[in-house]
């Protein structure tokens, strides 16, 4: 790295003096572990946008940049380490997939964290009879996400965000999403699970698609500590929009 020229003391009380070797080239590995540990969190990509598969986007957040990897045999071993800690892949679902396998980006192999956005449409007005949407998509779901997380060997992380089609007869889907949700909080490295209604519009000539402009309202949540997804009632309409 470039010599800066400024005599800074660091932590250990080196300055950048005596980090710059002979031949005016900076000692990158002389500097304190926490602080190559500092450079190597800065040199994270934030987002980084996969090629879509069968419907569904892949997003990677603070991922490890491939050129980073080839300076030499440490850098390359100090870098993936902390990119280890901190790597995410979003997988975001726009009621588009029908749980075709997914191919993980070689990027994000080694992620330990795995966020997923799953948009549930239900057109049916009769949940008197099994016919609410949200329950098959809600199996198909699970069957890929634990088949993904099986794949992903380091994973101690996911979190699942789920879009209900805010219609008249959401109730009944959030009923039927209840008394299904093993399927989900039986995953072994969930963190979290977040139901949220948002709008979905329907076109005239049956074309429709999800309005995640606007706000989204927060109505089921599970955590760790929860035995059961719990509606959350009266709580203001969440910000949070996906990656
Ligand atoms: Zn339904």
């Amino acid at each position: 790295m470039a010599r800066s020229g400024i005599s800074r003391p660091s932590p250990d009380g080196k300055t950048t003096e005596s980090l710059v070797k002979q031949g005016g080239v900076f000692d990158f590995f002389n500097l304190p572990r926490e602080l190559r540990d500092q450079i190597y969190a800065d040199c994270l990509q934030f987002k980084v946008k996969f090629e879509s598969q069968h419907g569904v986007r892949l997003r990677g957040r603070r991922v490890a940049q491939g050129s980073l990897l080839q300076i030499n045999h440490q850098f390359r071993h100090e870098y993936l380490e902390r990119a280890e800690k901190e790597t995410c892949l979003v997988i975001v679902d726009r009621d588009h997939f029908h749980g075709e396998a997914l191919e993980l980006p070689t990027p994000v192999k080694y992620a330990r964290k795995l966020e997923l956005h799953l948009a549930l449409a239900c057109d049916s007005p009769d949940h008197v009879i099994d016919r609410c949407k949200v329950v098959q998509e809600v199996r198909m779901h699970r069957k890929w996400i634990g088949d993904l997380a099986d794949r992903m060997k380091h994973l101690n992380s996911i979190s699942i965000k789920v879009l209900l089609d805010n219609h008249p007869f959401v109730r009944d889907c959030g009923k039927r999403l209840l008394s299904e949700q093993h399927r989900f909080t039986n995953l072994e490295a969930l963190t979290s699970v977040e139901v949220y209604h948002c709008d979905f519009y329907q076109g005239d000539n049956g074309t429709g698609a999800w309005n995640f402009q606007r706000s989204r309202k927060l109505v089921m949540q599970w955590s760790p500590g929860k035995s059961e997804l719990q509606r959350v009632e009266g709580v203001a309409a969440a910000k949070e929009r996906e990656c």
